[in-house]
């Protein structure tokens, strides 16, 4: 069986399998805009592909899975300009703690994990294409516009009404609409390439139409091509994103290739909110993951927590979500062991289960596994788990395979969350000498301000299976 979710663009349920010859499903997911921490709100959009990449994985499916790294567009330059690093230097610091903070999430790497700045060729040989075929045209001062009224399927994807759209290439204070992100009412021809602004500082390339910077849009456009083509099975992304950003894609590239589809399934997952509120710096209720370690959840908890509600309905956030997470693992933990040690199998043996490839059909985990092919019902298939477990219906090996691959669709490791006190507080192991010996080198590297070492060492700890925890004057290490 074959996983289904709704496709923004058509509003119905479709099952996902790969469309081309080659057998592989293409996914491309916008990526993070790396000029600070991610918060939890990003995590779970990137939490839900995750386990949409790993349910397809378990269901059989060969995915690649595409995810970008915005680092270049107005908040990173402004920040990085801020702190006088340069734009690479401000940006691989944030990278590295977002793939720190994606390791200890227990997400898989994407396929490919491509930077803007490293695509600008082919950003402008996208933009060359639109202006050579009349759907974009250069400003007097070096930009290139999109030229929407070129485009007859703009706003198909978010529903806008066809009549609201009008175009307009100045902002309300009568300036040039450059800003990446823009209003929703304010529809209007967008920036494919920026001319270069002294705010800029040294962050600009060279192009036909002056020196200048790509818009935030057309990245993606640029990437998915390269890596995927032309038309591509998925693209996934938080619900903000629709209008205007995935508006954008759609028209650059289908303007750009003439393909009558960019993208054959639209995956949008609704945000986070915080205790009942939008999540957002002013209202001081914006978490990272760091924040909830610090006041002691594991990653684990956190990401049970992100993913238990449904991909398209918004969740609230609440302690006592992130409390419920934890007695939940700490429960699904103990009916496995109870279950393992009647059936004569070590945790070992069960850890190596956890893999695509078990066999749903005819097992106790049979219904789970279906609610989570229907439309993604990651909550729905957590009720069946427990229902299975309480119904004594998990008795043969078959079973525990099926379990430990809901688990790695899950990306749950039960065993991860027991060392970080699920179940017990057992996390002070003592660390093997080469774990120990990185995480020295990463405390003289934050000693000496060298973050991006010490968030790269940190990154490379969490790969071996190990968390590194900062005290006032030193660190306490713990198994991930
Ligand atoms: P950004 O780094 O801002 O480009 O965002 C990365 C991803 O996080 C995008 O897919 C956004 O749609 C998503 N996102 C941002 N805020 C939230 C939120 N509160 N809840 C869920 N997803 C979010
Ligand atoms: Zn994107």
């Amino acid at each position: 069986m074959n996983p289904s979710i709704i496709n923004t663009m058509t509003r119905l349920k479709t099952e996902l399998k790969p469309a081309d010859a080659d057998n592989v499903f293409k996914m491309y997911c916008c990526g993070p805009t790396v000029y600070g921490p991610a918060h939890i709100g990003n995590f779970r959009t990137f939490l839900i592909q995750d386990v949409l990449r790993r349910t397809l994985e378990a269901a059989g499916v060969k995915v690649k899975h595409v995810r970008n790294i915005t680092d270049v567009d107005d908040k990173t330059i402004r920040e990085s300009r801020k702190l006088g690093v340069s734009l690479k230097d401000f940006t691989r610091r944030w990278e590295d703690k977002f793939h720190a903070d994606c390791a200890a999430l227990n997400m898989l790497a994407p396929t490919v994990e491509p930077r803007a700045t490293e695509h600008i060729k082919e950003q402008l040989e996208l933009v060359a294409k639109l202006v050579e075929n009349g759907h974009a045209y250069v400003s007097d001062d070096g930009s290139v516009y999109f030229k929407i009224s070129t485009f007859p399927d703009y706003g198909k994807l978010s529903g806008l009404d066809p009549e609201s759209l009008r175009t307009q290439n100045v902002n309300s204070a009568g300036d040039a609409n450059v800003a990446d992100e823009y209003e929703r009412d304010s529809v209007s021809d967008f920036a494919l390439w920026k001319g270069r602004k002294p705010e800029d500082g040294d962050n600009f390339w060279k192009s036909p139409w002056g020196e200048g910077r790509p818009g935030w849009h057309i990245e993606c456009s640029a990437m998915s091509k390269k890596y995927l083509g032309d038309t591509f099975d998925l693209h996934g992304g938080g619900v903000d994103l629709c209008f205007p950003h995935h508006e954008n894609e759609i028209a650059q590239s289908r303007c750009a290739s003439g393909a009558k589809e960019s993208v054959r399934t639209w995956f949008h997952s609704a945000h986070l909110m915080v205790e009942g509120a939008k999540m957002s710096k002013s209202l001081g209720n914006l978490y990272t993951l760091d924040d909830l370690e610090k006041r002691g959840y594991t990653p684990m908890q956190v990401r049970y927590a992100l993913i238990s509600g449904h991909y398209r309905q918004q969740l609230n956030f609440t302690f006592k979500g992130l409390d419920d997470a934890k007695s939940a693992l700490a429960k699904m933990l103990k009916s496995l062991k109870a279950c393992l040690a009647s059936l004569g199998i070590s945790e070992g043996d069960f850890k190596g289960f956890v893999r695509p490839g078990a066999k749903f059909e005819g097992t106790a985990f049979e219904p789970a596994w279906r609610a989570l092919c229907d439309d993604l019902n990651v909550p729905k298939a957590e009720g069946e788990i427990f229902t299975a477990f309480a119904s004594k219906s998990v008795r043969t090996l078959e079973d525990i395979k099926a379990f430990g691959s809901l688990m790695y669709a899950l990306g749950i490791d039960l065993f991860a969350a027991r060392a970080n006190g699920a179940e017990d507080a057992s996390g002070s192991v003592e660390a093997p000498a080469e774990i120990v010996e990185l995480a020295k080198a990463r405390w003289e590297a934050k000693k000496a301000k060298d973050f991006s070492k010490a968030d790269s060492l940190r990154a490379e700890i969490l790969a071996k299976g190990w968390t590194v925890l900062d005290k006032k004057d030193g660190f306490d290490l713990k198994r991930s």
